[in-house]
C-alpha cells in the first residue's frame, strides 16, 4: 500500500479502492488532509483489470445457450470478477501529491 507523500502514513485500503472505481479521484489523506493523486501507471492497472475481468467471463457468453437469464448471470459475475481484481491492484496503486509538482520521492518498483 502506498503512503502519504506528506506525512508517511499508509493510505486507507478502501478509500484507494473507492478512488480506483470513481474514475481515479484524488483522495485525502487521513492524518494530514494532503491530497493525493492517482500516478499514471494506476490507469494502467485499471485498464488491465478489465482485460484480465472480460477474459476470465467472456466464456461463460459462448455457453451455446442465450438468455436473459445468462446475461444477468454474467453481468453479476462480471461486476464479482472486477471487484476481486481490483483488491487485488490496490496495494499496487501509487499516487503523487497534489500540490508540490516536485518529483523527490520517486518510487522504485
Ligand atoms: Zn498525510
Amino acid at each position: 500500500m502506498d503512503t502519504c507523500k506528506k506525512c508517511k502514513n499508509e493510505l486507507d485500503f478502501w478509500q484507494v479502492l473507492k478512488s480506483f472505481w470513481l474514475n481515479y479521484r484524488s483522495i485525502k489523506c487521513f492524518f494530514c488532509g494532503a491530497l493525493q493523486q492517482h500516478a499514471d501507471r494506476n490507469k494502467l492497472f485499471g485498464a488491465f483489470v478489465i482485460f484480465l475481468t472480460l477474459i476470465f467471463t467472456a466464456r461463460l457468453l459462448f455457453t451455446g445457450e442465450f438468455n436473459a437469464m445468462i446475461l444477468l448471470g454474467y453481468v453479476l459475475v462480471t461486476a464479482f470478477t472486477a471487484i476481486i481484481f481490483s483488491l487485488g491492484a490496490v496495494p499496487f496503486l501509487r499516487f503523487n501529491i497534489l500540490q508540490t509538482q516536485r518529483f523527490e520521492n520517486k518510487n522504485k518498483g
